[in-house]
């Protein structure tokens, strides 16, 4: 049984209750009654009857009784409890227990002639039936069974089962008001909803012996009690999200009219002409910014569809209209990219540019930090080192981030927080937002589309090669080469090991060197080099004199290299679906016809066979995100796993589609007819928070 169970029973040192009992629970996320009201189980034992131990058989879950008819300590194979126990009226049926950890008191509390009951797993051992571990507890005649299955909760480290539940138990029937309804009768009656009080003291203590239909759907979390918490807690994310956008247009924001000095200049000077799909995403965000409320938009367009132009109009309309702008991007390189083409595109406008990354030397970081500070720098481009301490921009009118599902919601969200709660906020991504998250995590946004590409993109044809054949694909490439062709050559990913990802790159770039001898130049570019250098090679590249560049996934996002026509990935199959994408979405840029060849390492695992026939068959980043949502679920995307933050507890983003848009619904309802009901629900889900994610 578990310790704490046997703490209960007086036989260990009783730890100090209290801090470590709080600590222990605010693991679990819980602060306060109305929390542990909430932490429903995550099965349940039925410990309301018994098994007679004649009966017993290997592969059940039972709870049996009998009298402890010898306890020993064994030392083979290993040290060990073991207790014989019979039923008194049968001598001849009986179980085994056994505990390879154990206390002295266990040995006690077990000590023959008492009488016990156990629940456990029953298995075949080498002395007849047995249960390993079982939970246990010494009893009487007439000590009763319970009337109600057993909670099986989720716990943490030092805290038992049996304290748990006696504490969930206790506070579910402390006070009516923590299971009092939120929602009011006629929201209920329409959905024919369980109340909530019913629906989680049933969860808490189902009945026994339900039919096979409902204990599948408590199983399987359809059963009505488990809709409507699920119903209740989408309900909590929905009016949060909507105290967000309210509280954001009550926010002041500068009022960004322009004046078209420097747009109208920068749509003149670029070599092309805005897409149909810029003109009106242009359109949307200069009204934005325009407003006295903050701007919070993201822009989303398939890898290649010409955001940065609309960011970098976004941008002069604040400056010309005498703010400052920052802009930021989730890798060194792009940063950088953005910087050159940028100070390209408004060379002679008088507008100044502050670089800032994280390996900016200290004197160019320090007049970098100065100019942005007195205001005489207008546009601060950079890494996320433009939102770290001493970064100052007095003036910021307006903040791009780009690629910004790069950046997860953790970060998105302390973002806000930075001093950024008065400008106005652009988010770009090339990645599309499954629906169910734009209903829900991303609902605070608006969104902007897309959904033409420039004209005279070649489309881009895909290869899938196995290693076996790699001597063709080298051979391949040097005579494209010699045809003025460039390459990117994407060396494997090595999730693991950051320093033997770079060990491979230097080895792919030494032997790509030597193979293709007279036939190319080849370079490489990955993540730990000098800034510089990686500027000057990237230079290079974009000059023509790398014919074939050696490459880490630092190229990943955003990079523009027209005449690349050809890329090359290693270890395809080790690559998430998104970066093939994004990568593959690196050539294609120029006139000429494009190849990307994928290769693959035989055997290919399952999961990885289907990204790959995914990325095979698609173009459309919409129609990859959304394969690749059903290969990997929703929460990926969140980017929860990296930060570890907890999403919805019992909704499921993909399962629970229906009950979204019902609560979303009940959300706008709820608030214009009874927004005391909406304060009191969101008080027992977020307590008073109102970032449900952080929550
Ligand atoms: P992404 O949306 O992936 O960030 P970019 O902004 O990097 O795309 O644009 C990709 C390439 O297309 C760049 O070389 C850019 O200069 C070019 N481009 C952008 N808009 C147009 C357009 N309307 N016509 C032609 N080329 C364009
Ligand atoms: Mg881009």
């Amino acid at each position: 049984m578990s310790k704490a169970a046997t703490r209960d029973k007086g036989s260990l040192p009783a730890k100090p209750a209290g801090r470590g009992l709080s600590d222990q629970l605010a693991r679990l996320g819980i602060a306060r009654d109305a929390d542990l009201v909430l932490h429903l189980p995550l099965r349940y034992e039925d410990h309301t009857r018994l098994t007679p131990l004649a009966s017993l058989s290997p592969g059940l879950s039972v709870q049996a009784e009998g009298e402890i008819v010898n306890t020993d300590i064994q030392y083979r194979p290993r040290r060990q409890l073991v207790c014989l126990m019979a039923d008194p009226s049968r001598r001849d049926a009986q179980l085994v227990l056994r505990f390879f950890t154990f206390y002295p008191s266990q040995q006690k509390t077990l000590a023959p002639g008492h009488r016990v009951r156990v629940f456990g797993d029953v298995r075949e051992g080498h002395m007849g039936l047995e249960m390993v571990h079982p939970q246990f507890k010494v009893v009487t005649d007439d000590t009763p069974l319970p009337d109600r299955l057993t909670p099986v909760y989720p716990t943490t480290a030092g805290l038992g089962q049996e304290t748990l539940r006696k504490l969930v138990a206790r506070t579910v029937a402390s006070d009516p008001a923590l299971t009092a309804e939120t929602l009011p009768e006629w929201l209920i009656a329409r959905r024919k909803f369980w109340k909530f009080g019913d629906a989680v003291r049933f969860l808490h203590t189902p009945p026994p012996r339900l039919n096979a239909l409902t204990q599948h759907a408590l199983d399987a979390r359809t059963h009505p009690a488990w809709t409507r918490l699920k119903f209740d807690e989408l309900l909590a994310q929905q009016l949060s999200l909507k105290a967000h956008r309210q509280a954001r247009s009550l926010r002041r924001a500068p009022v960004l009219t322009g004046t078209g000095a420097l747009t109208r200049k920068l749509v003149e000077r670029v070599p092309f002409k805005l897409t149909r799909a810029q003109e009106h995403v242009w359109r949307e965000i200069a009204h934005d910014l325009k407003r006295a409320s903050p701007m919070q938009r993201l822009l989303q367009g398939d890898v290649g569809s010409g955001k940065t132009i609309v960011a970098a109009l976004a941008a002069l309309q604040a400056i010309e209209s005498g703010k400052q702008v920052a802009f930021m991007a989730p890798t060194e390189i792009l940063a950088e990219q953005h910087y050159r083409k940028l100070a390209s595109w408004l060379e002679g406008l008088g507008v100044r540019i502050a670089w800032l990354s994280g390996s900016l030397p200290a004197k160019d970081r320090k007049s970098a930090v100065a100019a942005l500070a007195s205001g005489d720098a207008h546009f601060a481009i950079g890494t996320h080192a433009l939102f770290q301490e001493g970064v100052e921009v007095p003036k910021l009118g307006l903040a791009i981030i780009d690629e910004q599902h790069r950046f997860g919601v953790a970060q998105r969200l302390a973002l806000r927080g930075k001093g950024l709660a008065e400008a106005h906020q652009l988010m770009m991504s090339a990645t599309p937002i499954p629906r169910t998250l734009a209903m829900t995590f991303y609902a605070d946004l608006d969104v902007s589309v897309l959904d033409e590409l420039p004209p005279g993109r070649t489309p881009v044809a895909t290869r899938l090669v196995s290693q076996k054949r790699r001597r063709e694909i080298v051979a391949w490439v040097g005579k494209a080469c010699g045809e003025g062709r460039q390459v990117y050559w994407v060396c494997p990913l090595i999730e693991e090991s950051e320093k033997l990802e770079l060990q491979t790159a230097v080895a792919l770039h030494t032997e790509l060197t030597a193979s293709l001898g007279e036939a190319a130049r080849v370079g490489l570019l990955h993540g730990r080099m000098k800034p510089a250098d990686k500027a000057a090679t990237m230079d290079a590249f974009v000059k023509g004199d790398i014919d074939v560049l050696v490459a880490t996934t630092v190229i990943e996002v955003g990079v523009d290299v027209p005449n690349a026509s050809i890329m090359v990935i290693e270890h395809a199959e080790r690559f998430g679906l998104s970066q093939l994408h994004q990568l593959r979405g690196r050539v294609g840029r120029g006139a000429a016809e494009s190849t990307c060849v994928l290769l693959f390492e035989e055997p290919v695992g399952e999961l990885a066979k289907a990204r790959l026939k995914v990325i095979f068959e698609n173009n459309d980043g919409f129609e990859i995100a959304r394969q690749d949502l059903l290969i990997r679920g929703p929460g990926e995307f969140l980017g929860a796993r990296q930060s570890g933050l907890p999403l919805l507890r019992f909704a499921d983003l993909e399962r629970d589609v229906a009950l979204i848009e019902q609560a979303r619904d009940a959300a706008d309802e709820l608030l214009q007819k009874e927004p005391t009901a909406a304060r009191a629900h969101m008080m027992r889900w977020l307590g008073g928070k109102t970032d449900f994610i952080t929550a």
